[in-house]
């Protein structure tokens, strides 16, 4: 009989990118199918999701290509983004990333792949280079404690207002904002201060501060227009009112000059982008947060801490994980989520690379450029404003700005047009003598004087006053002084890396993050230069690359969930939850119902759903979940006719973050509508409905998609991440809008907008290719196929642990939708066990645990995603079971409570070499529990951390290398 021949579509569709992105073959679909009682994915799916939710996706906007060919469109896309020599400063900078770092860290799966370290035995790596980026921030700040990266200067400025407020002595309701600040970051600092009842005033903070009763200030330092003056004053006149001094300041630049922590501020936050991270029209870049040892329990964000493991020797961890809006709920500090753990890692092995001489090399250097620049504009008849400068000088030229700015572009040179009779100007690491050059020719058109820079050189007088310039050393840990050569480098990032568990190890099941692939295809867009090059203020017309990618995202989203408008301004998933209560409230307001103001959030919620509700000023209302998981109709309903004309929105997370397709969900968005409220729903899980229901649909008005979760944005170790939100029509003209560059909301009638939630106007625009990428290459037809599989494959888990482990909860005929809770709290009865010890004792078996204790105490929430085939599935699971074993053995009485291989995990090398070896099991059982040999053993480079001692004596700083090196 002869075989059955294929078409010419058949074996195209054979070498697609949908087989290499989701794990399961046929084959092994067909297995797993069995065992989950299912006749095919379709019949799965019928089973498992509620019919009244079901929906066809409409086709998307764009044909469906290969590996190839999205590369080849790309390459085009790239080309219509032209590459200026940017100038325009603002917070923006060239740099040059080494390329020993791009390739060996940001190009490296190793450092991408990982997840923000909740596990920190097997974290150990990248929380050595998020210490160092602490490190490094409080030296160059001079301030007492630093956190391991904020979403971006302007919302991190945003969140020293907000500390300012809890934790100063001032009653006031004023925050006074230096209007030399950058431009976007005052815009994101009204945004944040309007619903919370602040009142912003700007001006000069040396002369209108003190008659403002602000309980905080804000000074840009080095300021924005490039003029530096001493904080002091500011800082005495703050400290006498009991205001908090905050400062926004510029790592390069504090290489040189006197550090606000020696002038009395408070709070100090920043970008670290011009530390190596390309701009990326916006990003992602980290920002950076520091302060005084005394708030450092109220500090925003993420603290690197360390602790000492179970030999004794200093381990790392993040400290006072408590505070996390998990526990905290709306009485967080801050929503901040996922963050930009891997700009900062790449800011701090900059650092490490370069060490302090290297750096201020560095600054020097364009300090030097600048006051050449400033020189010969002068001598060339121009009156240049700043006088004291550190990389930015204000140029005033009465009536002819526009007319220079547009010469420069001639020159392929972008500078900011401050405004009709001004310009202003900003050099980089990346300035080049023959640019100095090229910017005289563009200001003196006649002039025929060639100036000469080497004379200039010997002539200009220092720009920066004794009195503002740093004393002593920074930077003198060790760990800065002795990378410098790029062997020693790529052996410590290669060393670091390789203490980690990321996905290029092994399955990561963390319900609700989505550690899906994130395929190499998808990646390489990232570093291309026209990508990575561009100001987020660059001139429109220069970025249409950029403009067409966003458009066909934008377009391609919006056939995905049923909406009608995207902003793809907030960059991470808080942001956007943040983001899209702003717009409901100012909905509301539109129609004269600024009276609504409660925010209706069920008890299974994320924790940054009430923290971002209370940060729009929001009242958080708790609604009740039933035995089985589900919203309870009843208390929604009860609470929702309750609070009547005082319903603003409920905020729902769909599927459930109990992994469940909750039937009432149309029900409950019908509610909410019929008492005039709105729905927002988390779409976090989105995952679990791409291709068979769409949000719009099910009734959410607004929505936000983690595009580091379902579109493949690797996680970074903990950002970057992009949350873009979706709305329906009538929500479209609320969307945010930006200060600097026009048309960011082209559905903005007149002012009705939120304002502005970024810095960049379409937040961390660099990785959006990523999301792109995945959905050309899916097409819709492997965008379906990627969900049924990514809800087969939870099945399967769930089929397979079930006998093992109860399923907290299921849906329709026993299903369970994209992700599987299993319940071990009976476990500390029976045998003394907690999650805690499940989840160390995995690590011996080389995986990475679940999300634990979310969204259920005591519980372990498993995600699989459709990229995990069944070897790798089978592989965890007879991990899980082989542990459940060995918990049967403390319940039997064979084991002891205590003294036992979960007790004692995990196994470090160290211990099985030591001469000593007193345990009631074999070293065999500790470091190699199954019989596999085990020749890619996964060895923790640490025992288990002690959290309560890195909490009560917190210490965020870089440890002596002694404390390494004695035993
Ligand atoms: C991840 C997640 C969020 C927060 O998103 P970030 O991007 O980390 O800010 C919110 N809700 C749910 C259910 C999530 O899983």
């Amino acid at each position: 009989m002869s075989e059955h021949r294929p078409t010419l579509i058949e074996l195209e569709q054979r070498t697609a990118f949908i087989r290499r992105h989701i794990g399961p073959d046929p084959a092994q679909i067909a297995q797993m199918l069995e065992l989950t009682g299912a006749a095919s994915l379709d019949d799965l799916i019928d089973r498992a999701v509620p019919d009244a939710i079901r929906a066809t996706m409409p086709p998307l906007p764009m044909e469906s290509m290969n590996e190839r060919e999205t590369i080849g469109y790309l390459r085009q896309m790239r080309e219509r983004n032209r590459i200026f020599i940017s100038m325009i400063g603002m917070g923006y900078y060239g740099t040059i990333m080494p390329a020993v770092i791009k390739r060996n860290v940001l190009e490296n799966p190793g450092w991408y792949t990982a997840y923000t370290p909740y596990q920190a035995e097997v974290s150990q790596g990248r929380l050595e280079a998020l210490l160092n980026f602490q490190q490094m921030v409080m030296d160059l700040t001079a301030m007492e404690i630093a956190n391991a990266s904020l979403l971006d200067e302007a919302t991190a400025a945003a969140e020293a207002m907000a500390m300012a407020r809890r934790v100063g002595k001032n009653p006031g309701s004023v925050f006074f904002v230096d209007s030399d600040c950058h431009p976007q970051t005052l815009a994101v600092v009204r945004t944040r201060a309007e619903p919370l009842g602040l009142t912003i005033v700007t001006g000069d903070p040396y002369r209108d501060f003190e008659a403002s009763g602000a309980f905080g200030v804000l000074v840009q330092y080095p300021g924005s227009s490039g003029s530096i003056r001493s904080l002091e004053p500011i800082a005495e006149a703050a400290h006498r009112h009991q205001a908090l001094l905050c400062v926004a300041t510029d790592l390069l630049a504090l290489t040189l000059l006197k550090p606000p922590g020696e002038m009395g501020a408070d709070i100090v936050v920043g970008s670290s982008q011009r530390f190596g991270v390309p701009m990326g029209y916006g990003g992602p870049h980290a920002a950076f947060f520091a302060t005084r040892d005394a708030y450092k329990r109220s500090t925003p964000g993420r603290i690197i801490g360390v602790s000492v493991d179970s030999h004794g020797r200093p381990a790392l961890r993040m400290a006072l994980q408590t505070r996390e809006q998990h526990i905290r709920r709306e009485k967080a500090t801050s929503n901040i989520c996922t963050a930009e753990a891997l700009p900062a890692i790449l800011a701090s092995f900059y650092a490490v690379y370069h060490g302090p001489q290297g750096l201020r090399t560095i600054a020097r250097r364009v300090q030097r450029m600048t006051a050449i620049l400033a020189e010969g504009l002068r001598r060339l008849g121009f009156e240049v404003l700043t006088e004291t400068f550190f990389d930015t000088i204000t140029v005033r030229v009465p009536g002819q700005a526009r007319r220079i700015a547009a010469r420069a572009r001639e020159s392929r040179i972008n500078l900011r047009l401050v405004d009709a009779d001004h310009l202003g100007i900003s050099f980089d690491e990346t300035t080049q003598r023959h640019e100095l050059t090229a910017l005289w020719r563009v200001f003196a058109t006649r002039s025929e004087a060639t100036l000469d820079i080497d004379a200039l050189d010997a002539e200009v007088e220092p720009a920066l006053a004794d009195g503002l310039l740093r004393a002593g050393d920074f930077l003198s840990h060790p760990v800065f002084n002795i990378h410098h050569s790029e062997t020693e480098l790529l052996r410590y990032v290669r060393r670091l890396a390789a203490r980690d568990i990321a996905l290029d190890r092994a399955m990561i099941p963390l319900g609700s993050c989505t550690m899906k692939l994130n395929a190499t295809t998808e990646m390489l867009p990232v570093t291309y230069h026209q990508f990575a090059s561009v100001h987020p203020f660059a001139p429109l017309d220069q970025t249409q690359g950029y403009q067409q990618l966003f458009e066909e995202l934008e377009e391609m989203l919006c056939a995905i969930t049923g909406f009608d408008a995207f902003s793809l301004q907030p960059n991470a998933g808080s942001q956007g939850e943040y983001a899209g209560l702003l717009v409901i409230r100012a909905y509301h307001r539109s129609r004269g119902e600024a009276q609504r103001d409660v925010c209706l959030i069920p008890a299974s919620a994320h924790g940054t759903n009430p923290a971002s509700a209370a940060m729009a000023g929001f009242k958080v209302v708790v609604v009740a979940c039933d035995e089985n998981g589900n919203v309870s109709v009843a208390d929604l309903e009860a609470k929702a006719a309750e609070y009547g004309d005082r319903l603003a929105a409920l905020m729902i997370t769909y599927p459930s973050t109990h992994g469940v397709f909750e039937a009432a969900i149309v029900d409950i968005c019908a509610i909410v509508h019929r008492h005039g409220g709105q729905v927002y729903m988390d779409g976090a899980n989105l995952n679990a409905l791409v291709g068979i229901c769409q949000p719009a649909q099910i009734g959410a008005d607004v929505s936000h998609i983690n595009l580091h979760k379902t579109f493949c944005i690797p996680h970074g170790g903990g950002g970057p991440g992009m949350g873009p939100i979706g709305v329906r029509r009538h929500l479209a003209p609320f969307l945010p809008d930006h200060p600097v560059v026009e048309g960011v909301n082209p559905a903005a009638a007149g002012k009705a907008t939120i304002g502005t939630v970024s810095a960049a106007p379409w937040g961390s625009a660099s990785i959006l290719t990523i999301s792109w990428a995945y959905i050309v290459m899916m097409g819709a037809a492997g965008l379906t196929r990627a969900t049924q599989v990514a809800i087969l494959n939870a099945n399967y888990v769930a089929a397979r642990l079930a006998p093992h482990y109860p399923i907290l909860y299921t849906g329709k005929n026993g299903l369970v939708a994209h992700e599987c809770i299993i319940d071990l709290r009976h476990l500390k009865a029976s045998s003394g066990i907690t999650v805690d010890d499940v989840a160390k004792r995995l690590v011996d078996y080389g995986f990475h645990a679940p999300t634990m204790s979310f969204p259920v105490p005591d519980t372990l929430m498993i995600e699989p995603t459709e990229s995990e085939d069944r070897r790798e599935l089978d592989r965890f699971c007879d991990a899980m079971i082989a542990i459940r074993h060995e918990i049967a053995e403390i319940e039997r009485g064979e084991a002891d409570r205590e003294n036992n291989v979960l007790k004692h995990a995990p196994h470090t090398q160290a211990l099985l070499v030591a001469e000593r070896w007193d345990r009631p099991y074999s070293k065999q059982r500790a470091c190699f529990p199954l019989t596999d040999p085990q020749v890619d053993k996964y060895w923790p480079p640490v025992g288990r951390i002690d959290n309560l001692h890195g909490d009560r004596n917190l210490v965020c700083t870089c440890p002596p290398l002694a404390a390494y090196a004695d035993d």
